[in-house]
């Protein structure tokens, strides 16, 4: 079986591995990435807080050492889903079962003046850019904010103001700033009552304003003022915002997407085309767009796969489930764990936050590392 995996991020890394690991010479998989390596999203937020080197946080594809799996890096150009048939800078490949992890595009050009007059944290070269304007930064009024619904991890800008207060505060410039946070929910994480209550409460301990329910459509770049959608404003020194996601264009050239992402079978992430799966920030299955949720609906498809290989008759569904850590500063991780099943009210607690789990938090990103570069199980 030739399975033709398209994205070596969260999803496809973990699909990839899981197959090889299960099914060795059996299976033969093509993982293709326009990119040379691999960047977790939580260190995009490491880096810019200079709590990591850039270099240090670049995984590189070409140590992918799995026996049933070809890395190829080339930019995919375009996806035929009715013959499985994928064309990439670097040639045609046909798949047996294809599947399509390629995420979200992100598009900072698409919120007026933010190029010009603002930052964004969300894109590897944003972030790792910030590194160097955050350590120039002597004070101000700081406005992180999301310009527009869906967004990826959406506890990301949450963490970001927090991680912000302890950066200003270490550079002895906190007295002088303002910290506002902008975000479309009404609470921090709406499935996560409890988690929502212990970040409003350390946004009123830190005395970050919270502006839950809005958004920002555009940047007065001149002015440095921050437009929000409702007509508000709010002036800035640094703006720091989550771009327009959207799933990259030759995924809406194949005729795949509907509404802008790809919809798919809530417990088998089959698209509408047999044999054609897609999992990860590009579906909208209905869970947030965070990593551990890509993973969870790559462990999905591979456990099918290898079923249908091994002629067994079941393998399990899809349930929805993903445990995300938080970033509080301070040195503590908070877990969150929640479940979002089609048809119910996602629910969800929080632990900590607590050194112990900032522990685990790095196990989690080691013991990935292993088993996506290595092969290994755990
Ligand atoms: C600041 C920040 C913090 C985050 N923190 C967390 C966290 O703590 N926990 C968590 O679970 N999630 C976190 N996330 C979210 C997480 O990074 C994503 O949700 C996750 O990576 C999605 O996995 P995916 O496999 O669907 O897509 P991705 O990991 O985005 O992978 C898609 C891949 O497709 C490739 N690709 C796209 N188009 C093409 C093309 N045309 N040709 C070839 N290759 C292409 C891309 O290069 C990319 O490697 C965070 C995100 C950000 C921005």
């Amino acid at each position: 079986m030739r399975v033709v995996v398209l994205g070596a991020g969260f999803g496809g890394l973990e699909l990839s591995s899981r197959l090889s690991v299960a099914l060795g010479d059996d299976v033969d998989v093509v993982l293709v990435d326009k990119n040379a390596d691999f960047v977790f999203g939580f260190s995009k937020l490491d880096v810019m807080f200079g709590h990591a080197l850039p270099d240090a946080s670049r995984h590189p594809y070409r140590d992918v050492v799995m026996p049933a799996v070809r890395f190829v890096q080339s930019t995919v150009r375009a996806i035929d889903p009715i013959r499985k048939l994928v064309e990439t800078d670097d040639g045609d490949f046909a798949a047996d079962v294809l599947v399509v992890a390629l995420g979200a595009d992100l598009h900072p050009e698409a919120t007026p003046g933010l190029v010009e007059g603002g930052h964004e944290f969300y894109t590897v070269g944003g972030a790792f850019a910030l590194r160097d304007v955050l350590a120039r930064f002597d004070g101000g009024r700081v406005v992180i904010a999301v310009t527009s619904t869906p967004f990826k991890c959406p506890p990301a800008p949450s963490e970001t103001a927090l991680l912000m207060h302890d950066f200003l505060t270490t550079r002895g410039v906190r007295e002088r700033s303002q910290l506002s946070l902008v975000m479309p929910l009404g609470v921090p994480i709406p499935p996560s009552p409890s988690a929502s209550n212990v970040l409003l409460s350390a946004f009123a301990e830190r005395g970050i304003d919270w502006h839950g329910g809005r958004l920002v459509r555009a940047l007065d770049a001149q002015r440095r003022i921050a437009l929000l959608a409702d007509g508000g404003e709010l002036p800035y020194d640094l703006f720091l915002g989550v771009p327009v996601h959207r799933a990259p264009a030759v995924v809406e050239q194949s005729g795949l997407t509907v509404d802008g992402w790809i919809p798919v079978n809530s417990k088998t992430l089959e698209t509408k085309f047999p044999d054609v799966y897609a999992i990860g920030d590009v579906t909208s299955v209905g869970t947030p767009k965070a990593g551990v949720f890509a993973e969870g609906q790559a462990a999905i498809v591979a456990d099918a796969l290898i079923a249908r290989l091994r002629g067994d008759a079941e393998s399990p569904e899809y349930d929805g489930r993903g445990i995300c850590y938080l970033e509080f500063g301070r040195g503590g991780v908070a877990r969150v764990d929640v479940t979002f099943l089609t048809g119910e009210r996602p629910t969800g607690d929080i632990e900590g936050p607590s050194a112990e789990i900032a522990a685990d938090k790095r196990e989690f990103a080691s013991s990935r590392l292993a088993r996506w570069f290595a092969g290994k199980e755990g």
